[in-house]
């Protein structure tokens, strides 16, 4: 980002790291700084850093230096190049931003300014009468504001009054996104979620009953090959008692930084192969019974086409994954390997016979030309996407 035509005093406050996929054009808003748990042994987001909770006058002058830049590119869209249209205006900001703050506003007033997702990993963590206090003074201010999202710990919510999450509803958070992984407790205890099985049904009931919309996200793999049975099964029994309106699929990612690394270098866990997670996708969504929409909008999953909305489009999800199954060895090497050097997004991406040739050459190079790519190299490249 250039910040050579710009002034050395432009308007600038603390962004967090992290925000989910769904939220790329959201004002971002760091109401507190990292993770208050940090422990989970699958999780490097904010390892080494600090929990510290913001202040309400910390956010609240956050809040007035959005207005303020919001005022500056409504002020450039008032001059008769722009016709009045912000989204003009915001696209010229866009193509040279002075820094990332004015990057992140610009980017939300072009696509409407209506979306915020409030930072770091668990928001709730605030005392609620300040999260109240902030949300209302956010919403007073940037008045097209309609959607106000944040992450936030199962515990956490199981621990709030179900009186405070609707004072928190009404004050304006729409949506919270719920790390569940798993509702194993056996695996929830191995990955040191610091929550059990009941805690997660007991904090994703009192969200929904609470009005505030909800994301459970599932961590594909966190069982290994001992525990993906249990994983499965016992994660659609937790999901099927919360019914969130999303169920959102993450595909597990493991390098040396993470806690778990030991565990994988000693065996102690086992990595499920592709074709063993999409055995336990199957097992997952044969047992689901609620009603949600199934998401899997991260690129790090293999079968990004398994969507829908539960119950009606089940048998469709696992018709894509019986599709998968039913190729030949060659046929998912191929499509696994194209998909994690990021040549497909579909099944259907097998048909082209260019990109098949493409990824063919990969495989004859990544097998060393014996045709078959050694699983290590394939879960590097899935970790590396
Ligand atoms: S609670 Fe979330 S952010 Fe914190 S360590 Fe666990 S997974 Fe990571």
């Amino acid at each position: 980002m250039s910040t050579e035509n710009h002034p050395s005093n432009i308007a600038s406050y603390e962004l967090g790291a992290y925000r989910p996929p769904s939220e790329a054009y959201s004002l971002l808003l760091r109401l507190t700084r990292n993770c208050p748990w940090n422990r989970c042994r699958f999780c490097e987001m904010y390892k080494g850093q600090k929990f510290e909770l913001r202040s309400v006058e910390e956010v609240n002058r956050d809040i007035l230096t959005v207005a303020q830049i919001r005022d500056e590119i409504a002020a450039l869209a008032s001059s008769p190049i722009y016709a009045n249209s912000i989204r003009k205006a915001a696209a010229t900001i866009l193509n040279d931003p002075p820094n990332y703050v004015y990057q992140n506003v610009a980017l939300w007033l072009y696509k409407g300014g209506q979306n915020v997702f409030l930072q770091d990993a668990n928001s709730l963590v605030m005392r609620t009468p300040e999260l109240v206090e902030v949300l209302t003074f956010l919403k007073a201010t940037l008045p097209t504001i309609n959607r106000i999202t944040s992450y936030c710990r199962a515990k956490t919510a199981a621990l709030k009054k179900l009186e405070e999450l609707k004072a928190i509803h009404e004050a304006g958070l729409t949506r919270l996104h719920i790390g569940l992984e798993s509702g194993s407790d056996t695996v929830l205890k191995l990955i040191d979620k610091g929550v059990t099985s009941a805690e997660e049904i007991e904090g994703g009931k009192k969200v929904v009953a609470s009005g505030i919309s909800l994301s459970e996200y599932y961590l594909l793999g966190i069982g290994g090959k001992a525990l993906w049975r249990e994983h499965a099964v016992e994660s659609a029994r937790v999901l099927n008692a919360i019914a969130p309106d999303f169920i959102r699929v993450r595909t597990l990612s493991v390098n040396e930084r993470l806690l778990m690394w030991p565990d994988v270098e000693n065996g102690t866990f086992v990595r499920a192969t592709d074709e063993e997670m999409m055995e336990e996708l199957k097992l997952l969504i044969q047992n689901l019974d609620c009603h949600a929409n199934f998401v899997s909008d991260h690129m790090g999953n293999l079968l990004q086409e398994v969507e829908g909305k539960l119950p009606e489009d089940k048998e469709k999800m696992l018709a894509v994954i019986a599709r998968f199954q039913a190729l030949s060895p060659q046929e998912r090497q191929v499509y696994r390997i194209g998909r994690r050097a990021r040549y497909y997004t579909s099944l259907d991406d097998l048909k082209d016979p260019g990109q098949h040739r493409v990824v063919e050459q990969i495989i004859e190079r990544l097998s060393g030309g014996t045709g078959q790519v050694d699983e290590r190299i394939v879960c590097k490249m899935r970790e590396n996407m």
